[in-house]
């Protein structure tokens, strides 16, 4: 239901837009493609996803001579799935991810303001619920704020909180949460990053150190290196996405307020375009408003 809502304004907009493209034809023409191609850029599917979409129903229009427009929704829908599930070749079934690594280490990166630290919460939150042991690390030492929030978020969650307070090394950080991860049978260590994009080369610098700390207490891990980006910013997540992804090995994707937006499409462009599969999504504010991104539902909700 929340995945419905929160995918409202998206579907609202592509489907009303397509829906007037193709009123009073019977075949899909290049009238209608070039108006699907407006409607995909226009909601932030990307243009290379979105070139790769058409010359898909261009293909299936070569094939099958001609494609009526009554079926274009359905031609639509198994591109764009089949487009995810290249990325996305298995969507978690639960939150927590299928692991024989204990304490699993999910490293979290993002720029401020993305919903890093509600994305965060909002999981441990999962965790707990699935009767895992969960610690926060507060690796965020660069903004007061962000080492309080996070603790609000432990508090409220009810699992444990590693910080050594603002200003001090965020590579002794998260050292210091894995070890208290091993010490304390905790099932995952979720460790926050600060979110500043300065030059990519100190983005690098600052993500390797924290990455071979972890290493050097844990071998293997982080096991995840989650990337957080706002479905609200477009071109912005894009730019992002190319300079974490450029900077550090990222592994997947939380996509947040997906809710805020009529460009949800910008969920298929992004984990297209830097083939990383997409491992949450936002959907609201609210502490139960984080899903498990699962294409086929994703898709459904969207073409419902
Ligand atoms: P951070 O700076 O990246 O840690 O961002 P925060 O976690 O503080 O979130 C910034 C704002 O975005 C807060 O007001 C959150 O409540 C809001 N937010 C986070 N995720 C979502 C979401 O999925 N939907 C909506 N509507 N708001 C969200």
């Amino acid at each position: 239901k929340d995945l419905d809502k929160g995918l409202e304004k998206t579907k609202t907009n592509i489907f009303g837009k397509l829906s007037r493209a193709v009123a009073g034809k019977s075949t899909v023409d290049v009238e209608v493609l070039d108006e699907l191609e407006q409607i995909l850029i226009s909601s932030d599917v990307g243009l290379e996803t979105t070139i790769k979409i058409i010359e898909r129903i261009e293909a299936r229009i070569a094939r099958d001579k001609y494609i009526n427009t009554k079926e274009l929704n359905s031609i639509l829908r198994d591109e764009i799935v089949q487009l995810l599930a290249e990325n996305n070749t298995q969507d978690l079934e639960d939150f927590f991810p299928p692991t024989d690594k204990k304490p699993y280490i999910i490293l979290v990166v993002g720029v401020n303001g993305v919903g890093k630290t509600t994305t965060i919460g909002k999981l441990a939150y999962q965790f707990k619920k699935a009767g895992k042991k969960v610690v926060l690390g507060a690796g965020d030492t660069f903004r007061a704020a962000a080492v309080d929030q996070l603790g609000i978020w432990a508090e409220r969650v009810g699992c444990d909180f590693y910080s050594k307070g603002m200003n001090t090394d965020p590579a002794a950080v998260a050292y210091e949460t894995v070890q208290y991860a091993m010490n304390n049978d905790c099932d995952v260590a979720i460790i926050d990053t600060a979110g500043r994009l300065h030059t990519k080369l100190n983005l690098m610098k600052e993500l390797t150190k924290i990455k071979n700390s972890i290493d050097k207490k844990l071998p293997e891990a982080p096991h995840d290196v989650m990337l957080v980006l706002d479905a609200t910013t477009g071109q912005n997540a894009i730019e992002q996405a190319t300079k974490f992804t450029e900077a550090t090995d990222v592994k997947s994707l939380a996509l947040t307020k997906l809710d805020g937006t009529a460009k949800g499409g910008v969920a298929i462009g992004i984990s297209d375009q830097f083939k990383i599969p997409i491992k949450y999504i936002g959907v609201g504010e609210g502490i139960e408003q984080l899903q498990v991104f699962n294409k086929r539902a994703f898709v459904d909700s969207l073409f419902k």
